[in-house]
């Protein structure tokens, strides 16, 4: 992981974004460090009512046979007392949630469908519903200025590079909201948070069949918490990959430019969609978030910089890394083809 920082940190030399794709990336390990944090809490709490929500579904020290275990998965008698403990729970959450989950929970023939396996499930949803909210609300202070910053950054980088001064204005706190509120962010917050409930889902169920104590399931739910380090940077990284994406937009935007070039990463990771877009040339007009303007998937590295004309130097290097992993600059007009063949030896 510390190589990728490393190599995705300065992935050009001399090259327009240098300076603020070093900075992006050097965010990572401290905003994922506050993001593994909230994970961790919720991962807790839900560990916390392990007990209670096993109880609450007349589970009672474990099952005589896997059979038996899947019949209590199956039945479901409408237990009232199970359904004014999921309420309690929505009560807590913030709107809209809170009205759509009341609402749910509280129409008679959602309930008597419910299976045991399904409660199971509104109680783990309900948790992510609150983990999602948990990370809103700190959201400003885990991810704070990195959109302004993306902006007032690639807007230097662009007048540092064309050795020109263009207008700098000041991006107002809308589109910096605009930014950390976009659907996409939350696309991928919701992703993230899936991932968390349905891993959680999974221990709980592996538990249940398997007869374990609720104490022991609490147990297993806390030892995913070191492995989900590395998600929450996988999911920092996505989102720092996207709020830098439009910020470079923004400044390109400013500073009257209308072309970028889709740069991957030069190392034997780069995914089969990304890999055959670097070199790639679009304008603004058609950029596609996901298309051809990264991230172009969950955990994507890729980068855009902008074309400057006039500004093409024939000696600009690239960063890479070559086929026993160390660090190598390869010529700027290589592109990722044609680095598989060359450097990685790949037909
Ligand atoms: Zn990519």
């Amino acid at each position: 992981m510390a190589g990728f920082d490393k190599l995705s940190a300065s992935q050009w030399r001399g090259e327009v974004g240098e300076q603020s794709s070093a900075y992006f990336h050097a965010q990572i390990p401290r905003v994922s460090a506050q993001v593994a944090q909230l994970n961790a809490t919720a991962t807790r709490s839900l560990a916390t009512d392990t007990a209670k929500i096993l109880q609450t579904f007349t589970y009672k020290g474990g099952f005589a046979s896997q059979a038996e275990a899947q019949a209590w998965l199956k039945g479901f008698n409408n237990n009232p007392q199970v359904t004014a403990q999921l309420i309690e729970k929505a009560q807590l959450l913030p709107e809209p949630q809170r009205t759509q989950w009341l609402t749910r929970l509280s129409a008679p023939a959602y309930v008597a469908r419910m299976t045991r396996k399904q409660a199971l499930a509104v109680n783990i949803n309900l948790s992510q519903g609150q983990l999602f909210n948990s990370m809103l609300n700190n959201r400003n202070g885990t991810f704070g200025r990195i959109a302004e910053d993306g902006y007032r950054r690639g807007f230097f980088d662009i007048s540092r590079t064309a050795g020109l001064a263009f207008k700098f204005d000041r991006l107002p706190q809308q589109k910096i909201n605009a930014i950390l509120n976009g659907a996409i962010p939350q696309k991928y917050l919701w992703y993230f948070t899936t991932e968390w409930a349905s891993n959680n889902q999974a221990v709980m169920l592996e538990g249940i069949l398997t007869g374990k104590s609720a104490g022991n399931i609490a147990k297993g739910l806390r030892d995913t918490i070191p492995g989900q380090e590395y998600r929450s940077y996988r999911y920092v990284r996505t989102y720092v990959t996207s709020t830098t994406s439009v910020a470079d937009t923004l400044a390109m935007e400013q500073a009257g430019l209308s072309e970028y070039e889709f740069y991957a990463t030069m190392d034997d990771k780069t995914c089969e969609l990304c890999g055959p877009l670097d070199g790639q040339r679009f304008t603004l007009d058609e950029e596609m978030e996901g298309e051809n303007s990264p991230p172009i998937h969950y955990n994507c590295r890729c980068r855009k910089v902008p074309i400057i004309p006039g500004i093409e130097s024939a000696n600009q290097k690239r960063i890479a890394r070559d086929a026993d992993g160390n660090t190598i600059y390869v010529s700027r007009s290589m592109k990722y083809g044609d680095y598989q063949k060359k450097i990685l030896g790949l037909l």
